[in-house]
C-alpha cells in the first residue's frame, strides 16, 4: 500500500451535512477544496453499488478540476424495506432533495408493508463508500457502515438525511437527537474514514 503525500484535495460532494463532516475527518494541514468553488453539477450516479457511485463521482471531480478528488457515496439499508432506499436514499428526497419528502416515504413503505410494523425491531444501517481519484485513475476504495434501527417516529433537529430516523445499536438516541461531534466518531463515513485514512 502506497501512501500518497498531499496538500491538497477536492470534496466531491454537493451535499453541505457531508461536506461539514468529512471536513472534520481531515487532517487540518491539507487545503481542502470543495465542489461549489468550482460551480460544478453532480454527476449521474448510474452505479449498482456505493463504491460504483462512489468511484463515478470521484473521477468525475477529478477530471473536471484537475485536482486530486476525495468523493463519497452512501445511504440507509432498512431490511424490511428489502435493503432500501440503498442507493436510491438521495433521490427518495425528490428532485429537491428533500430529506422531509424521504422521511415520510420511509414511514409510508413501512406501513404499506405491516400495519404493526412499530412492534418489531426495524433493523437498518448507514453505509458509506468513499474513494479517492486522481483523473481516471483509482487511488482508493473503502466502505464503512454502522448498524441500528428506525425510529417509531423521527426525533431531533441536528444532522441531515435520514438522521432523525435512525437510532444506532445500544443506543437510545436518534443521530437527529445526538451532538455532531458524537454522531461524527461512530457514523458510517467515520467507519469508512478510518479505512482510507492510511492512504492519505
Ligand atoms: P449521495 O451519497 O449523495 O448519493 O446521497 C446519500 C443520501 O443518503 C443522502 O442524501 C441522505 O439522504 C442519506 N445519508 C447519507 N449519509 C447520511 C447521514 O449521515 N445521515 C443521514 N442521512 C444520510
Amino acid at each position: 500500500m502506497s501512501k500518497i503525500k498531499i496538500n491538497k484535495l477536492l470534496i466531491g460532494t454537493n451535499n453541505n451535512g457531508k461536506l461539514r463532516e468529512i471536513k472534520s475527518l481531515l487532517p487540518k494541514k491539507i487545503k481542502i477544496h470543495s465542489t461549489s468553488e468550482f460551480n460544478l453539477k453532480s454527476p449521474v450516479e448510474n452505479g449498482k453499488t456505493f463504491k460504483e457511485n462512489s468511484l463515478i463521482k470521484s473521477k468525475y471531480f477529478s477530471k473536471k478540476t484537475g485536482l486530486l478528488c476525495l468523493a463519497d457515496d452512501s445511504g440507509l439499508e432498512i431490511d424490511f424495506l428489502d435493503k432500501n432506499p440503498g442507493i436510491y436514499s438521495a433521490r427518495w428526497g425528490g428532485k429537491q432533495g428533500d430529506f422531509s419528502k424521504a422521511i415520510k416515504k420511509v414511514y409510508r413503505e413501512l406501513n404499506k408493508k405491516d400495519g404493526n410494523w412499530k412492534n418489531k425491531k426495524i433493523k437498518a444501517r448507514f453505509i458509506c463508500a468513499l474513494s479517492i481519484s486522481y483523473l481516471n485513475k483509482k487511488i482508493a476504495c473503502v466502505q464503512g457502515k454502522v448498524e441500528g434501527r428506525i425510529s417509531n417516529e423521527p426525533k431531533g433537529k441536528n444532522g441531515f438525511g435520514y438522521d432523525p430516523i435512525f437510532i444506532p445499536y445500544k443506543k437510545r438516541q436518534t443521530f437527529g437527537q445526538m451532538k455532531p461531534s458524537r454522531k461524527y466518531k461512530i457514523d458510517h463515513r467515520y467507519q469508512a474514514f478510518k479505512k482510507i485514512r492510511k492512504f492519505l
